[in-house]
């Protein structure tokens, strides 16, 4: 690749610049900031092409990126956003949002001691230019059948099902409840992680792709299922997971508790002008304690510094090293404010004589032995309880499948937990027991991450088509 393969000695790893901290603590914008055309040229001539990419095995959609490195490197940006989408149907999205220090970049040979070639980075710049540019992706070859698929949800598994079928000629149809597309990407990932304009464009392309959207439309409800079903050649189900979990703590109901999802879209509705059942709450001028360690509590905790409240503080059960969240996200929070208390594990919340939230009594904890995914569990140190003052508790201990009575009445398989039985190993990728009935995303995995519902929407499309014998 590179004519000096030692490059990475001389040139260090740079992460784009971030906005000023006084920006960053009032603005719901994105953070960082685009890369300059030199910095991605240098960064990406960084990649040893070191012939067995673990960052590529590593990555959910196996993206090819030493090739689409090379290219940026050469500054060959159309051809590698022609690349990117070969395995990806959203790289500007997943540059932005995934966890890659635990995906691509956590498997690149350069952190050992030299720091990883900044993937997600570059993937999100040469999406962004490419569509600068006037890219989009060209459909022109595509022979166009009549076949007809349904897919139910407009999340990142919806639209790359949609992406694969209608490159492949088949025309997807997609419905979802809200009134835009990208699920948890619009209606949950808060605007300073990835602002809302990324989704417009995209829906723009995907509609000039041939993929139809019907929004506003709440499937079971406004259309039946079963019609869907005798209409569409086949049905793809990517409804996400929406039952939040409960901690079973005392006065969990009490005013000045906020469930988090339902405050992060009134935040979002608030600042985009849309209307959903989630009104605004502002934590303005209060004692915020954030009880979570995923994804969902670090978006809770920066919505509240940039909504002005006066201290925010993220108790979580177990150590830093057992957070479930990014650490990037982590280091986020903690630059624009947000105190962490580890080995924190909440018990009730405290209310006043007026029944208004006033703490949260936790307990500390000790880590105990690792469970079946290798987590070390916490346990309680018998004694230790203390209250924490609080005005405002969100509440972020994640999600639950919330498979709909349709879904059940219909037949479809679940599992203990409540979610769909598919597999990418059956014999038509992600079909469920009903053979035109195929599912992915969180309603397969559990609540999990934007590129590995990419992943599977995109392998239920191959799914299909072969199902289809397109
Ligand atoms: P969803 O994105 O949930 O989409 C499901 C869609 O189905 C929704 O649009 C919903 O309206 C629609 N729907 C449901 N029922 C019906 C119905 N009956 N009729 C019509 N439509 C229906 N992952 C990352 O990788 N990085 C992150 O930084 C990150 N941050 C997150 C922050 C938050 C606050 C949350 C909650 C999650 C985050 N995640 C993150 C996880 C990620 O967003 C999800 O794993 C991903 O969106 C799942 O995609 P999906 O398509 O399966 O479901
Ligand atoms: Fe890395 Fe995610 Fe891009 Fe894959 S999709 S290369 S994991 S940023």
């Amino acid at each position: 690749m590179a004519q000096n393969v030692y490059q990475f000695i001389d040139v260090k790893r740079i992460d784009p610049p971030k906005r000023s901290h006084s920006e960053r603590t009032i603005e719901f914008v994105e953070i960082y900031q685009p890369m300059t055309h030199t910095q991605v040229e240098g960064q990406a001539d960084r990649c040893l092409d070191c012939g067995n990419p673990y960052c590529e095995w590593k990555c959910p959609v196996h993206n090819y990126i030493p090739q689409w490195l090379k290219l940026a490197n050469e500054g060959k940006i159309i051809e590698a956003a022609e690349l990117a989408h070969k395995t990806n149907s959203l790289p500007e999205v997943c540059g932005r949002v995934c966890p890659q220090d635990r995906l691509c970049e956590g498997a690149c040979t350069l952190n050992e001691g030299f720091g990883a070639v900044t993937i997600g980075s570059i993937e999100k710049y040469i999406t962004d230019k490419a569509f600068e540019m006037g890219w989009r992706p060209d459909l022109s070859a595509v022979v166009k059948t009549e076949r007809r698929v349904a897919v139910i949800g407009a999340g990142p598994a919806g639209l790359a099902c949609a992406d694969v079928l209608v490159r492949n000629g088949v025309t997807p149809v997609v419905f979802d409840r809200y009134p835009e597309i990208g699920g948890l990407l619009t209606f949950g990932i808060p605007p300073f992680k990835l602002e809302k304009s990324v989704l417009s464009l995209r829906r723009e392309i995907f509609t000039d792709m041939g993929i139809e959207f019907r929004l506003n439309t709440n499937v079971g409800v406004d259309v039946s299922f079963d019609s869907l079903l005798s209409e569409y050649d086949a049905v793809f189900l990517a409804l996400g997971t929406y039952t939040p979990m409960k901690g079973g703590l005392t006065n969990e109901d009490a005013p000045g508790v906020y469930e988090a999802l339902p405050f992060l879209i009134g935040n979002i509705n608030n600042l985009m002008g849309w209307q959903t059942e989630h009104p605004y709450v502002s934590l303005k001028d209060k004692t915020v304690v954030v009880l979570g360690g995923g994804d969902t509590a670090m978006d809770c905790v920066r919505t509240s510094i940039r909504q002005g409240a006066t201290k925010v503080s993220c108790a979580y059960r177990r150590d830093e090293a057992n957070m479930p969240g990014s650490r990037k996200e982590v280091q986020n929070a903690r630059e624009e404010g947000v105190e962490f208390l580890f080995n924190l594990q909440p018990l009730g919340i405290e209310v006043n004589s007026a029944g208004q939230v006033c703490g949260v009594k936790v307990v500390t904890t000790e880590m105990g032995a690792p469970d079946a995914k290798g987590r070390r569990s916490p346990q309680p140190v018998p004694g230790s309880e203390q209250v924490l003052p609080a005005d405002a508790v969100v509440i972020a201990f994640g999600f639950q499948p919330s498979p709909p009575q349709w879904l059940v009445d219909m037949g479809v398989e679940l599992d203990n937990k409540g979610r769909v039985i598919a597999s990418e190993k059956s014999t038509f990728a992600m079909q469920t027991n009903e053979h035109k009935i195929f599912a992915g995303g969180d309603m397969v995995l559990g609540s999990d991450l934007v590129v590995t519902a990419i992943a599977q929407g995109r392998k239920a499309a191959e799914g299909i088509l072969d199902y289809l014998e397109v």
